[in-house]
């Protein structure tokens, strides 16, 4: 989900900012334009007080100028006594200037006496009777009758002329036109609707230009009321029910310093503002810009925010949906925002949500753990690899794996990431219990019961992991398979009871050996494994596997029916002989299997030659198996005779091999063979029934029989009943018991075996007679073979080597003689060679004889002449009763 925007402004934030910036732009505008129209006005009053001082100089100058004319005049009426010539006058240009309309001159009866200029005669002025009344020398200024209508505005100064005899001579009265005074105004200054204006005293005159209008008198006069112009000189405005046209006005105001008149100019508050009014259209203009401008701007952030709120409130209910979802399972949730750094690569997470069962995990409340970033709880809570996984999960956009966590509330956790937009969607869940159960599961399935050693299991997963550790130090191991000899046979004869003790005896014995570093485990069955790591060199090892051998072999157990364990130990060394585990387990396994083929009890290294062998022998094996069942062994014969008379008494029926591709394998190779493979159960059977079959064919040619001898090996024994093998042999092909003979090795009697004996004692009792073969390689006891109530001794052929070469040998032999013979046994002496070995066992007294010398082994059918030539002889005539005792 990708983040939004931390939000510190709520939606309505937007149109109030906006309001308040309207406000702030436009109080802003007022407050300027307010200082423009204070100054506006401040300007323009400072304008008038400016034009009104320069209209009242120029006022006072141009009636100045009147009041001097008409001085003049005075004096020169009345030193001319009443008589004044006005045109000359007018003519020497004191009247040229234009504006003086005319000059007049009336006697005091009113009758015009002199006149001057453009202006017709009214008659007299009004000030006339003034004058007449008035001794006041000063100039009167009046408007002439009539000229209020008229269309040109006329002023009238009079000056009273006095007569001789100081009374009353009428005036001289001069006429000017109005706009001479009023022609200062300046539209520049005053705009179209100024006004300039000049009052004489108590209305005696009023005079007013507005604009391009002059007016006269009260008639014509803007003023609605009579202003209030106090004072030497003034200034103040006027509100617009002070004039008529309504219009509000500045006026400024100055008398005349030497004259009754007032100087008045007048502005109105328009003009006055317009520039004002001219900026405040540029502001106003200006801020209805801004505050549309605004007002879009907080339109837009308000519609946007108001879109933002809505999506987090969508997210907001989305999650705490899916919050309420998870709350309700025992998962830990979180989603995780990531952090991008200026170039935008993202560099960290920042937790913004999570259930409280995700919290609890970490031994926080719910608040405490969002907005927090991932690197500040790296090190702290989850270990260095978080911000790595989340970064690669934002990659790769998901992540799965189960890890065991550090932190207070969770033991194992199963974590899922999910990358949703620009976050990262976690949740994990509690896998404690499983994984404790997992171990527990794995305890069990790695370990034997039985010696509570590790288990073959544990040793596929082990070794491999020994293996490269070792590897990568460049050291070696060694794997040391100890196998257990005849343990089979311990389960067999002593019970599975005894086996077990057996098996943990070893175990035991073995574990008291190892060193640190050293590992011992069970294979299964009789078969051990123990490591070591490192392996210094051959000696230490092959010293080591000695002592195993040794311990193995040591001083019996409190339990009286295992007396010593031996076994066979085979030895592969890493890197030597294999660099994976299953090579090198098979490897020791090759090397503990040739060894004991050899000779039991011994340990021995991996060496490739052994696994020519063994294969070879696998092969072989595999043939003798096939040779065993197409009934390809066969029998040759060899004759055992009578010493002193020299004639045949039996036959030792032998195995041969007639191999496809070997050609003749010898008894000595395939017999261990047979034994170790278990094959020698079918094979025996099989000469049992050979011989017993060979026996009937004779008999029904018709040739005198010789009881036949079969060898039978003590491996047989393991396998169920012989003496019940031979019984149905011979029942099969009716054959007499007493034509029939068994040899059993020595080793085979050394045997404690109960049933060994039993079943030596039931072929006894089928009549079949039992010899000792190769007597003198065992150690069996005089006691032994006495209980066993044994037919005879076959003397091995070593000792009848010995006869003509030492005196021991003698010796030896005849011990054997007298010693058979108080047992009432026959002697047989094995491998008879010379005539010299002959003579010197007759002289022994030994019985019986078999070797090279009186007959080689030969096939059926050359024994079958043999006993045919026999029979004319008469040497082998009734051989059973010759035979027997
Ligand atoms: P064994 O029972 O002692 O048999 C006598 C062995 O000595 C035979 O060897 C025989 O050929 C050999 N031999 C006989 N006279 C002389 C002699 O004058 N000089 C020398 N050097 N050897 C002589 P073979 O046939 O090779 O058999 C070897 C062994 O194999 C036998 O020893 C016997 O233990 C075993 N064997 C042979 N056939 C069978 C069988 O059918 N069953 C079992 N279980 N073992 C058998
Ligand atoms: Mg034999
Ligand atoms: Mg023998």
């Amino acid at each position: 989900m990708p983040r939004l925007p931390a939000h510190r402004f709520r939606p309505w934030i937007w149109p109030l900012l906006a309001a308040l910036a309207v406000a702030g732009c436009w109080a802003h505008a007022y407050w300027r334009a307010e200082q423009v129209r204070a100054a506006a006005v401040e300007s323009a009053r400072r304008d008038l007080v400016h034009h009104v001082e320069a209209f009242e100089l120029y006022l006072t100058r141009s009636v100045a100028q009147i009041d001097q004319l008409s001085m003049q005049l005075k004096e020169g009426w009345e030193q001319g006594g009443g008589r004044l010539a006005l045109e000359g006058w007018y003519r020497d240009g004191m009247l040229a200037d234009p504006a003086h309309a005319a000059i007049a001159i009336y006697d005091a009866t009113g009758k015009l006496v002199g006149r001057a200029g453009r202006h017709a005669d009214n008659g007299p002025p009004v000030s006339f009777v003034f004058h007449r009344d008035h001794r006041s020398p000063a100039l009167r200024i009046v408007v002439p009758e009539g000229t209020v209508q008229a269309n040109q505005p006329l002023v009238q100064f009079t000056r009273r002329l006095d007569d001789a005899r100081h009374g009353y001579g009428g005036l001289v009265a001069l006429t000017v036109d109005a706009r001479y005074l009023t022609s200062f105004y300046n539209p520049a200054v005053l705009g179209d609707t100024g006004l300039l204006a000049v009052l004489g005293d108590a209305g005696a005159l009023r005079l007013e230009a507005h604009g391009e209008q002059v007016r006269l008198g009260a008639g014509g006069s803007l003023f609605s009321t009579a202003p209030d112009l106090g004072g030497a000189k003034g200034g103040t405005q006027f509100d617009g029910t002070a004039f008529y046209d309504r219009s509000a006005r500045l006026l400024s105001w100055k008398r005349s310093g030497a004259y009754p008149l007032l100087a008045v100019a007048g502005m109105t508050a328009e003009r006055a503002l317009a520039p004002a009014r001219a900026d405040w259209n540029r502001r106003r203009g200006r801020a209805l810009w801004l505050s549309a401008l605004i007002v879009l701007l907080g339109a837009t952030a308000t519609g946007h925010s108001l879109g933002l709120r809505r999506e987090r409130r969508r997210r907001d209910e989305e999650r705490q949906a899916y919050r309420i979802a998870t709350e309700q399972g025992s998962d830990g949730f979180y989603l995780a925002a990531a952090v991008r750094d200026a170039a935008g690569a993202v560099c960290d997470f920042e937790v913004t949500d999570c259930n409280a069962r995700g919290a609890f995990f970490y031994g926080f409340e719910r608040q405490q753990l969002i907005g927090r970033r991932i690197s500040t709880l790296d090190r702290a809570l989850f270990g260095e690899a978080l911000l790595p996984v989340y970064l690669a999960a934002m990659t790769a956009g998901s992540h799965e794996d189960e890890r065991q966590m550090g932190t207070v509330n969770i033991g194992w956790g199963r974590r899922r990431i999910t990358r949703v937009g620009d976050s990262l969607a976690i949740t994990l869940q509690d896998v404690s219990e499983r994984k404790s159960h997992e171990r527990d599961v794995e305890r069990l399935t790695l370990h034997d019961l039985l010696t509570g050693l590790p288990n073959r299991q544990w040793l596929a997963r082990e070794l491999p992991r020994r293996l490269a550790a070792a590897g990568e130090r460049d050291g070696t191991l060694a794997v040391l398979l100890v196998d257990l000899d005849d343990f089979k046979q311990v389960n067999d004869t002593l019970g599975h009871g005894a086996g077990d003790r057996l098996l943990r005896m070893a175990a035991e014995r073995i574990g008291a050996l190892l060193r640190p570093g050293d590992r011992l485990a069970r294979m299964g069955g009789d078969e051990f494994v123990l490591l070591v790591d490192p392996a210094a060199d051959d000696g230490e090892t092959a010293a080591l596997a000695g002592r195993v051998l040794a311990a193995l072999a040591g001083p019996a157990s409190a339990s009286a029916d295992l007396q010593r364990i031996e076994a066979s130990v085979g030895i592969a060394v890493f890197p030597r002989d294999g660099t994976d585990h299953e090579t090198l387990l098979r490897h020791a396994d090759i090397a503990m299997a040739s060894g004991k083929n050899e000779r039991k009890g011994h340990y021995r290294f991996f060496d490739p030659s052994q696994f020519v062998l063994l294969s070879a022998r696998a092969h072989l094996k595999h043939s003798l198996a096939a040779a065993i069942d197409a009934g390809q062994l066969s029998l040759h014969y060899q004759v055992r005779v009578d010493v002193v008379s020299e004639r045949p008494v039996s036959m030792e029926a032998l195995s041969r091999w007639q191999h496809a591709t070997l050609g003749m394998v010898p008894p000595s190779q395939f017999i261990p063979l047979a034994e170790s493979s278990g094959l020698i159960n079918r094979l025996g059977e099989l000469v049992m029934r050979q011989a017993c079959a060979q026996l009937a064919a004779w008999r029904a040619a018709g040739l005198p029989l010789l009881p036949v001898s079969i060898n039978v090996s003590p491996h047989q024994f393991g396998y169920g009943s012989v003496s019940g093998q031979l019984a149905r042999a011979l029942a099969e092909h009716a054959v007499d018991p007493g034509l029939l003979e068994v040899e059993i090795t020595e080793s085979a009697m050394v045997s404690e075996q109960a049933d060994v004996q039993a079943e030596l004692g039931a072929i006894r009792a089928l009549g079949v007679r039992v010899f000792v073969d190769d007597f003198g390689t065992g150690y069996s006891s005089l006691s032994q073979l006495q209980r066993l109530r044994l037919d005879g001794l076959k003397v091995d052929q070593a000792f009848t080597r010995e006869l003509d070469r030492s005196r021991e040998g003698r010796v030896f032999f005849q011990a054997i003689v007298s010693m058979a013979g108080a047992l009432g046994m026959v002697v047989v002496a094995e491998g008879v060679e010379t005539p010299r070995q002959l003579e010197l066992l007759r002289e022994l007294g030994c019985q019986q004889a078999q070797g090279y010398l009186l007959g080689r082994p030969v096939p059926a059918a050359a024994m079958a002449e043999l006993l045919a030539a026999g029979e004319g002889t008469g040497r082998l005539a009734n051989p059973v009763i010759m035979l027997s005792h």
